[in-house]
């Protein structure tokens, strides 16, 4: 979906040199495309007719794995228990619909988005003792199509010790046979896992992609520029925004809660019917105001700090430069921390209304405080 030369260039030379090591631990946030590369490797792997070191898109393996059917190409993924199964004989197997809906709709989801789409929120997710028994017996199978076989472990930082069981397949693997791991976290990596595999590091999309992924919209010039500065490198991030059906106007609704905050104590009911417009958003378009509000105190503080040029469009950099008056240093920490709160408050279900009133009492006050040197 999006063009990555500089990887799609390294995966096919060790195709081409047929050099593609056995066991790869695919690292880097799920958001960069991290699992998307890990299945870029695999289509190639299971194509038919591959044209130098690219699958050819057309073949039958191709149609097949593009609609995640091949019968050689294997996921794993972490779960919860299903329905009247017990836990420990649940398996990604039976959770095999959902995530073929998941990667249909994207290659970007991360863990938190797979979460929800299992309804496992509040629940721990897992790779259990049967899940490792599982991949070693289907590895272990000739192959349906009789040549490549891989299976894709999304989310290995949550195989615990069970993980060790995999050892042996990692370190020899039966022929043309390829075990994928893609992660987030190296460090939750298991330690004798970690030795065994290749590393694969996948890094942030740059601007130049999220702005060529956007040109497929029609989205105007101004919210096209924000929508790169918010994303960072985070395809998903901005397939969010773009979903983002409220119009929420990011930089205009931020100046308008600090104003009305400012002025809590004189007229309150500003206040409080900007926080019933805000409960009635949805949960993507909160986290989405709360994560760019994060993501301009960043770039503020930066502007009080050095001259560096700052990922912020012409506007927001004229919003900072008022601001300067009444917010310095000292109250922009504050203010991060108290959005902080309010992102973790929100993301464990907490009353957003209770939450957002109890936070512009606080922007009220902060910002009255006089100002402290630092
Ligand atoms: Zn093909």
């Amino acid at each position: 979906m999006i063009d990555r030369p500089e990887i799609s260039l390294r995966l096919s030379q060790l195709v081409k040199a047929d050099r593609v090591p056995h066991a790869l631990l695919f690292i880097g946030n799920m958001g960069w495309g991290t699992l998307d590369v890990a299945l870029e490797l695999a289509e190639v792997l299971l194509c038919q007719n591959p044209q130098n070191g690219k699958k050819c898109t057309t073949c039958n393996a191709c149609l097949k794995s593009n609609r995640q059917l091949h019968p050689d190409l294997h996921f794993a993924f972490p779960v919860i228990k299903k329905d009247n199964k017990k836990r420990e004989d649940t398996t990604s197997k039976d959770f095999l619909i959902e995530w073929r809906e998941i990667l249909e709709s994207s290659r970007y989801f991360n863990g938190k988005e797979w979460a929800e789409k299992i309804s496992a929120e509040n629940k721990q997710l897992n790779i259990n003792t049967t899940e490792c028994n599982e991949i070693i017996k289907k590895l272990g199978l000739k192959s349906f199509e009789g040549s490549n076989k891989v299976m894709i472990i999304y989310l290995a930082e949550y195989l615990g010790k069970e993980g060790n069981r995999l050892l042996k397949l990692i370190e020899e693997p039966p022929e043309d046979t390829f075990l994928f791991l893609v992660a987030e976290s190296q460090e939750m990596i298991l330690n004798t896992i970690l030795s065994r595999c290749q590393l694969f590091p996948v890094s942030p999309l740059s601007d130049q992609m999220i702005n060529g992924y956007l040109s497929n919209y029609n989205i105007e010039d101004n919210r096209k520029e924000e929508i790169v500065f918010l994303s960072n490198g985070n395809l998903r991030t901005a397939q969010n925004l773009v979903n983002d059906q409220s119009r929420f106007d990011l930089s205009n609704q931020l100046l308008t809660w600090l104003r009305i905050n400012y002025l809590f104590d004189k007229k309150p009911a500003d206040v409080f019917s900007w926080v019933d417009g805000f409960a009635k958003l949805g949960k993507t378009s909160q986290n989405s105001f709360l994560e760019y509000f994060l993501h301009f105190l960043r770039e503020y503080q930066l502007s009080l700090l050095t001259d560096m040029p700052l990922r912020l469009s012409v506007s927001e950099q004229e919003s900072a430069q008022k601001m300067k008056k009444i917010i310095d240093l000292h109250k922009v920490e504050k203010l991060s921390e108290i959005i902080n709160n309010l992102h973790y408050n929100l993301s464990r279900n907490a009353n957003t209304k209770i939450e957002l009133a109890h936070t512009s009492m606080e922007i009220c006050n902060l910002l009255h405080r006089k100002a402290v040197s630092v």
